[in-house]
């Protein structure tokens, strides 16, 4: 390749004491987290175009695989390390209103059930997110999703779900089309108009307009690429979900399944018979049902903010999932009733502690197994080619935001190769080297 040949490099993000490369996508083991210590990588545009241990002589005397122009601009990585950009593959983030008297009933000792039996829980999110006006509800989830991309995550998925009529869900999918294009972090749009049974309409009716009405608009339309159903006891029953999910097949959707979260109801197998992407929460997963979404490859989607906020020790089983040969992938169900929070990396602490994952299985979980549950191929690892999402940590060691949980040590965050968020400038001491006198 002659020098003119070569990629411009854009960014180059140099000699920082790890980057976390990850793996080829699709890979979830935790034997494909490779780290490349020093490590560098260039960027290219919007894509990544070279990763590995560099230095700056070879890169200054043209010894790679990129060419620096006058434009090339360089960060300093010493010191820090370099992830692939967090993706948070189950979210509800569109809502309005706010659950403070559900959280202060469940701290109280009320179950989450007997709440929304009294009038709370999604039912009322629904009514709230109905009465705001659009500019409220994107004001707000432009909020949340700032708070995400300081904390490492550039693409998330977002559910409708709180509209639970055929103009308010498809309301709620056109607002998460707008708020994708107002703010860097990606959106994958999915369509749960199957989130709860809607006060104001009979459960047969509301089935019967979401699959002659709803479904066929949103596929037309192309306001969401997933479907999904809530299949739990006393909301959609294995049979209702089957047949919404089938429908949003034939329409051309991929499908996800909230399942097995309070109680076994089969909704795993409708998941793995349908060919579902993914399977979310599976707290009350039976091996049997981890088999058949190993035998589908269908992803489990585990939440372990859930149990960990409702007070409930049932964790979803990561380990018999991993030992079956499920892909896994950890995401933070963020909603406004079981699981207010959007902080990923805590929740790969959770998974840590209270499901016995390793670190490595948490971060491929986050990056590399939550691509896959979205089927994007182009993200999740750092890998010449893929979208240059990255996030540059402030410290030397990848493990370091999850043993410390709760703190952030996000630095700067890139998004399609550009930089997107940065921690304010304060002074850093580099290893080795004294600050020189005044
Ligand atoms: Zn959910």
């Amino acid at each position: 390749m002659s020098a003119e040949d070569r990629p411009a490099a854009t960014w180059i993000i140099e000699s920082a004491a790890e980057v976390a490369t990850l793996s080829p996508a699709g890979a979830t083991d935790a034997g494909s987290l490779s780290v490349v210590s020093p490590g560098t990588v260039v960027l290219a545009g919007d894509r990544i175009a070279w990763v590995g241990a560099a230095t700056v002589a070879q890169a200054a005397a043209g010894e790679l695989p990129y060419r620096l122009t006058p434009a090339t601009r360089r960060l300093d990585a010493r010191g820090c390390t370099v992830i692939p950009g967090l993706i948070d593959c189950h979210t509800h983030l569109l809502f309005g209103g706010a659950r403070h008297g559900d959280f202060e009933s469940r701290c109280a000792g009320k179950s989450y059930e007997q709440i929304a039996r009294e009038g709370g829980g999604i039912r009322h999110t629904v009514a709230h997110t109905r009465a705001a006006p659009d500019e409220e509800l994107l004001a707000t989830a432009t909020r949340h999703l700032a708070g995400m991309l300081a904390l490492g995550i550039t693409t998330v998925e977002a559910k409708s779900g709180y509209g639970l009529a055929h103009e308010h869900e498809i309301r709620m999918l056109r607002l998460l089309r707008e708020l994708d294009r107002r703010q860097p972090v990606d959106i994958v749009r999915t369509y749960l108009g199957a989130h709860e049974v809607p006060l104001d309409q009979p459960k047969e009716s509301y089935l019967r307009e979401m699959l002659e009405r709803t479904l066929p608009l949103v596929a037309a339309e192309g306001l969401a690429s997933f479907a999904d159903v809530y299949c739990e006891r006393g909301v959609y029953s294995v049979a209702e979900a089957s047949t919404v999910l089938r429908k949003a097949k034939a329409l051309g959707l991929q499908l996800t399944v909230h399942a097995e979260q309070l109680y076994r109801t089969g909704g795993a197998r409708v998941a793995a018979e349908l060919g579902a992407r993914s399977a979310s929460h599976l707290e009350q997963a039976t091996a049997a049902d981890l088999e058949a979404l190993a035998e589908a490859g269908t992803i489990a989607v585990l939440l372990p903010a859930c149990p960990l906020y409702l007070g409930d020790n049932r964790y979803p089983p990561a380990r018999e999932a991993l030992s079956r040969g499920v892909p896994v992938a950890i995401a933070t169900d963020f909603n406004p009733g079981s699981a207010m929070t959007y902080n990923l990396p805590l929740c790969l602490t959770i998974a840590c502690v209270q499901m016995r994952m390793t670190p490595a299985e948490a971060l491929l979980a986050a990056t590399a197994g939550a691509a896959r549950a979205l089927a994007l191929g182009d993200r999740g690892a750092i890998r010449p080619g893929l979208i240059a999402d990255l996030v540059v940590l402030d410290t030397p060691h990848w493990q370091q935001p999850l043993y410390h949980f709760g703190a952030s040590y996000t630095r700067q965050v890139f998004k399609n190769g550009e930089l997107v968020w940065s921690v304010s400038p304060r002074p850093r001491a580099i290893p080795g080297e004294l600050p020189s006198s005044p």
